[in-house]
C-alpha cells in the first residue's frame, strides 16, 4: 500500500481547500499567553486541541512538540491541570535523565581527540552509532564496530549513520545525490555565502565538502537538527542540537548565540535558510519557528523591506497551508528526490514521482531547473516547469502541481488532475469513485451519527477487541512496508479515525 509519509499533512491540505471537515488535532493558543508551557525532554510542549468534525473540543492539552509517537515521548497534561510538587519534581528528574549521555562540549572534545588518532585506531560502533575512543573499546567489544574511519568518512556522517527513518520523531529522509548536488549548485549560483540548514544534514555536509574542495565556492553552513548523533562530527560553530517545532536549543543560550551570529554575520547579507522538516509535523508550529529565525536575522538588518531568503522543502499538497503563513512563497516544479525512500524518487528511476517541492520567496524566474531532468522554461510564467506541465490559457499559468498534464475544468474554473471528473452533486472535480456526501460523519458500521465504529452497539464487545488486535497487527505490518510519519494527531486519535484517514489519504494521493 502506498501509504504517504504524512497523513495529517494531507488532511491539513484537504482541510485548507475548504471541501472537507477537519479531524485530528490543531495547535492552540494558551488562554493565558504569559503562562509558560510545561517542559518535556524536547523543550517547551505545545498546546493542542482535538478537533472532531470541524468542532474544537473544550479541554485542551499540552503534548510533546517533536514526537508524534507516545513511545518516544509520552508527555501529556491538560491545560487546566494542577500538578503536585511531587509530580513536578518527578517530571524534572525525568527531563534530566533524558539529556544526552555526553554534553555538547564533551562531544567536541571527543571529536578533536578522535581526529588525532591514527587511522587504525579510529573506530565507529554501528550499534551505538558512536565514534569510539580507545577507552570505549572494551564496552563495545561485542558490538559491530567499523574500523579505519577515514577523514572522508568523517566528512560524510549521513552515510556513516543509519537514517532514523522509522522514528516518527525524526523521519530522516536523505536527499538523493542528484537533488543534493542540484541544491548546492543552485545556492552557489544564487550567490549565497552562508546556509542555515534546518533539518538538512546531508545538504550541510555536501556544502562543507564542496567548500573544502573548491576555492571558488566557499559557502559556510550551520546545521540545526534534533538528531544528536550529528554532534559527534561537528564543532560548536557548525551544529546545534535543536527542535524546530518549538525553536528550542538543547544547549541553551550559547547555542542560540551561535545561530544568531551566523544569521547576522555581514549585516545579514548572503544568508539563506534551507529546511526539510518531517512531513508529519504540523505546518503552524514550523511557521512560528521560522518566523522566529527570520526575526533573529532581521535584528541584524538595516533594510526593513528585505526578506530572509528561504527554501522550505515540503510536499506540493501543502502549498495552500504554507502560503497561508508565507504569502510571498512560490512553489517550484523541481521534484526533490530521496535516497532511502522508494516512493519518493524521480519519475524515471523510482516507482512514483516525488511529490516533494521547494517553496521559496526567491523569484522563481531566478531559479534554473535542469533541462536534462525534464524541465523547460515557460516564457509566459517566467519560470521553469516540468516538461509535461502545459501552460493553460484559461488559468494563465502552467497549472500542474504533480508534473503530469492537468486538464482545465470550466465549471471549477481551474485545472485538475487528469483522472478527476466533475461531479455535479459535489459541485467540484474529484476522483471518479467517491461517495458524494463526502466523508461520513457517523459510525462506519451502522451509519448512525453520535458514535464511532469502536463504540458501535451493533457489534459485540468481544469482536471489537479482536478487531482492534487485528488492526494493530495490520498496522505493524504496514509500518514495516513503509514507515509513515503520522500526523501529530496520531497519538491522540482513535483507530477508526486512523483507518478512515488512511483510506481518504490513499484516495487523495493515488488518484
Ligand atoms: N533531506 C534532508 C533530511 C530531511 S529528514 C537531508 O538529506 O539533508 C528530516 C530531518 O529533520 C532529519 O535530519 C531529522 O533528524 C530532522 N528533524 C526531525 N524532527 C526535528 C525537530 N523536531 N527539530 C529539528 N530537526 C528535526
Ligand atoms: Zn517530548
Ligand atoms: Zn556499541
Ligand atoms: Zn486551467
Ligand atoms: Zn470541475
Amino acid at each position: 500500500m502506498a501509504a504517504p509519509r504524512d497523513q495529517l499533512g494531507v488532511l491539513e491540505a484537504q482541510g485548507s481547500s475548504g471541501r472537507q471537515g477537519s479531524w485530528g488535532v490543531k495547535v492552540a493558543f494558551p488562554s493565558d499567553p504569559a503562562a509558560p508551557a510545561p517542559l518535556c525532554p524536547h523543550g517547551p510542549t505545545l498546546l493542542f486541541v482535538k478537533v472532531i468534525q470541524g468542532k474544537e473540543e473544550t479541554r485542551r492539552f499540552y503534548a510533546c512538540s517533536a514526537c508524534r509517537d507516545r513511545k518516544e515521548c509520552n508527555f501529556f497534561q491538560w491545560e487546566d491541570e494542577k500538578l503536585s510538587e511531587a509530580r513536578l519534581a518527578a517530571r524534572e528528574a525525568h527531563n534530566r535523565r533524558c539529556l544526552p549521555p555526553v554534553s555538547r562540549v564533551q562531544c567536541v572534545d571527543r571529536y578533536l581527540k578522535f581526529i588525532e588518532l591514527p587511522l587504525t585506531q579510529r573506530k565507529f560502533c554501528q550499534r551505538c552509532q558512536q565514534l569510539l575512543l580507545p577507552g570505549d573499546w572494551e564496552k563495545h567489544r561485542e558490538h559491530e564496530v567499523l574500523g579505519d574511519i577515514s577523514v572522508s568518512q568523517l566528512k560524510r556522517p549521513s552515510q556513516l549513520l543509519y537514517p532514523l527513518e522509522n522514528k516518527k520523531t525524526n523521519a530522516q529522509y536523505l536527499f538523493a545525490d542528484r537533488s543534493c548536488q542540484f541544491l548546492v549548485d543552485l545556492l552557489s549560483t544564487l550567490g549565497f555565502r552562508r546556509v542555515l540548514c534546518v533539518g538538512t544534514p546531508r545538504l550541510h555536509e555536501l556544502i562543507r565538502l564542496t567548500a573544502s574542495g573548491d576555492k571558488k565556492s566557499n559557502i559556510k553552513s550551520l546545521l540545526l537538527d534534533i538528531d544528536f548523533r550529528y554532534s559527534q562530527f561537528y564543532l560548536e560553530d557548525s551544529f546545534c542540537h535543536y527542535n524546530m517545532f518549538n525553536h528550542h536549543f538543547f544547549d541553551g543560550k550559547a547555542a542560540l548565540e551561535v545561530c544568531r551570529a551566523f544569521l547576522q554575520e555581514d549585516k545579514g547579507e548572503g544568508v539563506i535558510m534551507v529546511t526539510d522538516p518531517p512531513f508529519g509535523g504540523l505546518v503552524e508550529p514550523l511557521a512560528v519557528t521560522f518566523k522566529k529565525l527570520i526575526a533573529m536575522w532581521k535584528e541584524g538588518q538595516s533594510q526593513d523591506d528585505k526578506e530572509l531568503p528561504i527554501f522550505w522543502i515540503f510536499p506540493y499538497f501543502f502549498e495552500s497551508r504554507i502560503c497561508q503563513f508565507f504569502p510571498s512563497f512560490a512553489m517550484l516544479d523541481y521534484q526533490v528526490d530521496y535516497d532511502n525512500h522508494a516512493l519518493y524518487k524521480h519519475g524515471k528511476t523510482g516507482r512514483k514521482q516525488s511529490p516533494v517541492r521547494i517553496f521559496t520567496n526567491i523569484p522563481p524566474s531566478k531559479i534554473i531547473l535542469p533541462t536534462e531532468e525534464g524541465y523547460r522554461f515557460c516564457p509566459l510564467c517566467q519560470r521553469y516547469v516540468s516538461t509535461e506541465n502545459q501552460h493553460c490559457e484559461h488559468c494563465n499559468s502552467c497549472s500542474s502541481k504533480d508534473g503530469r498534464k492537468w486538464n482545465h475544468c470550466f465549471l471549477c474554473k481551474k485545472c485538475v488532475k487528469p483522472s478527476w471528473i466533475h461531479c455535479s452533486t459535489c459541485n467540484h472535480c474529484t476522483v471518479p469513485d467517491h461517495s458524494c456526501e463526502g466523508p461520513k460523519d457517523g459510525c462506519f458500521i451502522c451509519g448512525e451519527l453520535g458514535h464511532k465504529r469502536s463504540n458501535c452497539p451493533n457489534i459485540p464487545a468481544s469482536r471489537r477487541a479482536n478487531k482492534a488486535v487485528r488492526k494493530q497487527k495490520q498496522r505493524k505490518s504496514n509500518k514495516m512496508k513503509m514507515e509513515t510519519t503520522k500526523g501529530q494527531s496520531m497519538n491522540h486519535t482513535s483507530v477508526t479515525t486512523r483507518k478512515k484517514r488512511r483510506e481518504r489519504t490513499h484516495q487523495y494521493l493515488c488518484s
